[in-house]
């Protein structure tokens, strides 16, 4: 450990928290190792710790040490215990807001606790730690510069391919939370609207044990996720290239292949070309040909 992570060790006897303050304080999304140090002490401190799940949380709280009193706050009482939990603020209690897992409010409940917060000009203050999307991102091998999230899509065909239909251009990176029972299904309808060359990456059980994260062709993906049932179990997040990447890679292949198939035999040029850019071979080759025949 650095003299500077020691020198901001927290102090078990400081104080953390200030009365009458909402704390969102991130949990870890697999590894417990992910926890905070502030988090542990805003937890440890409040005086009310609202979580999705009691029993789940109890075990993190428990594996802590911290026996703050425990609220359930989730989307079928959100209503009702947003108007308690605002009282408990106004009152000059300290709430610490947490999900199962990752950072509350993303794709987890909060929205209405913090919306009306700022309404009743209560303090919010993020305690912030791992959140499954932006994991997975740092970790894509794809465009950071510009992304946007996504959420779950639905869980209908019709209407996820409506959901996806409009993203077809998004220049942007993508990231979508998917359901390991949807995957199969979400990553063809991704297909039909994105097409099979588009790079997608996928990152199931970020932080544990069994922690994968592969970059591949839509179509390549799909083939590796049927023919591996355990592609098909635990926690995904799905990482989509933008259009306009996926159309200046394309740009890229042809260019070398165009150049190279005007000098060598097909062969060689897919050769170089999986070489150069580290592309899968059979869609360089079957590329290859399609730009021989033109
Ligand atoms: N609030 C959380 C966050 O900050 O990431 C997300 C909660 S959302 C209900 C749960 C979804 O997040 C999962 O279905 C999955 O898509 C993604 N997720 C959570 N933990 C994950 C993990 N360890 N690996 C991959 N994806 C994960």
């Amino acid at each position: 450990m650095s003299e500077e992570i020691s020198e901001i060790k927290p102090d078990p006897h400081g104080s953390f928290v200030s009365p009458g303050t909402l704390y969102l304080v991130a949990t870890p999304i697999g590894n417990l190792a992910d926890i905070t140090q502030r988090a542990i002490s805003v937890l440890g401190q409040v005086d009310i710790i609202a979580a999705e799940d009691t029993r789940h949380s109890q075990r993190l709280l428990s594996f802590l040490g911290i026996r703050s009193k425990l609220l359930a706050y989730h989307e079928h009482n959100e209503e009702r215990m947003t108007a308690k939990l605002l009282a408990e603020l106004a009152a000059g209690k300290s709430i610490a807001l947490i999900s199962d897992a990752g950072t509350p409010l993303i794709s987890d409940p909060g929205y209405r606790l913090v919306t009306q917060g700022h309404d009743n000009e209560i303090d919010i203050v993020p305690v912030p730690g791992v959140c499954a999307a932006i994991t997975a991102l740092s970790a894509a091998g794809l465009a950071t510069d510009a992304f946007t999230f996504e959420g779950f899509p639905p869980a209908k065909q019709g209407a996820r391919l409506h959901f996806f239909e409009p993203l077809a251009q998004q220049q942007r990176t993508m990231i979508f939370y998917v359901s390991c029972h949807k995957i199969i299904d979400t990553l063809k309808d991704m297909q039909e609207v994105f097409g099979s060359d588009r790079r997608v990456t996928f990152a199931r059980e970020l932080t544990k044990t069994f922690e994968t994260i592969k970059r591949m062709r839509l179509s390549d993906l799909i083939s590796w996720v049927e023919g591996d049932k355990n592609q098909r179990k635990g926690e995904i997040v799905l990482v989509v290239e933008g259009a306009e990447a996926a159309a200046e890679d394309t740009a890229q292949i042809d260019y070398y292949l165009s150049t190279l198939l005007a000098e060598l035999p097909v062969k060689q040029s897919v050769k170089l070309v999986v070489k150069l850019t580290g592309e899968n071979k059979n869609d360089v080759y079957k590329r290859a040909l399609e730009l021989k025949d033109d």
